[in-house]
């Protein structure tokens, strides 16, 4: 086995993904907390014990994200938008030119030439409005978990607005939409259309060619659809869009040989 290790210290979630050449065989997150290095050590030896390896298999490590360096023991330490690039280039079988990442604390677009090859970037970490974290204050006040946020926000049968998107606003405005008899099925519709807005400022011009969508919030459908409709465009989701970025650190392991 050829095994590599790519460790995604995010601001909310540690992610794992273990690859055997380019085929990812394990993946696992735990929240991000202090401690981050032996969370991270612990999701590994998980990773040991699921694939019944021994200590004997050694590997070879890649930490990213934004603990990268609070992980000594990596081998290469490789920042996010590379890690991410590389990641979601091999996960959309080399179509992707432009990703959206969306993470707990940030969101990012990348455009990629046509060999991966990173163009551009451009990040917003300066605001929680558009974030991961917009949505899980949101799963607290609707009380529903976020897994649950993609079957909700189908089965919308109101449209309304939400007039804030900075989080400290929005969360007053929640309450009173809710006191208001407003459904959260509309609520979670309108937050996702909120998010889509802000993705459209930061993309700021067409995307060419196609355009792919990765980070947690990725898992909620309902986002990807109020994406489509805000940027009149098609948009698809890469394959367990969560570990695109630890996936890209494993394969940032084997481009070093
Ligand atoms: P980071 O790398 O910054 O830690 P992630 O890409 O791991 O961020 O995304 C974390 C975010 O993913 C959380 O803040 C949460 O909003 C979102 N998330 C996690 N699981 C789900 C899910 N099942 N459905 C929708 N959103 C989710």
């Amino acid at each position: 086995m050829n095994l590599k290790i790519g460790i995604d210290l995010g601001s909310t979630a540690i992610k794992v993904a273990f690859i055997n050449g380019e085929n990812l065989i394990w993946r696992g997150l735990a929240a991000t907390a202090p401690g981050q290095e032996s969370i991270a050590t612990r999701l590994i030896e998980e990773g040991y014990l699921a694939l019944s390896l021994t200590a004997s298999t050694s590997a070879v490590l890649a930490a990213t994200g934004y603990g990268r360096n609070l992980f000594p023991d990596a081998d290469l330490v490789v920042d996010e938008i590379s890690a991410n690039a590389l990641g979601a280039f091999k996960r959309s079988n080399s179509k992707a030119r432009n990703i959206i990442n969306i993470g707990g604390q940030d969101m990012k677009i990348m455009w990629l030439s046509e060999a991966g090859r990173v163009l551009d970037f451009k990040m917003n970490d300066k605001c929680a409005a558009g974030t991961g974290r917009f949505f899980e204050l949101a799963a607290r006040i609707l009380d529903t978990p976020l897994e649950d946020f993609s079957p909700l926000s189908s089965r919308a049968e109101e449209d309304i607005e939400l007039n804030n998107t900075c989080i400290v606003f929005a969360e007053s405005e929640i309450i009173s939409l809710l006191a208001r008899g407003i459904a959260r099925e509309s609520i979670i519709k309108a937050l996702n259309a909120s998010v889509a807005r802000r993705v459209a400022a930061l993309l700021g011009r067409d995307a060419t060619g196609s355009l792919w969508l990765d980070g947690g919030p990725a898992q909620n459908q309902g986002l990807k659809e109020a994406l489509e409709d805000e940027l009149m465009m098609e948009i698809r989701t890469l394959p367990e869009p969560q570990y695109t970025v630890a996936y890209g650190a494993a394969l940032a392991l084997a481009d070093k040989g």
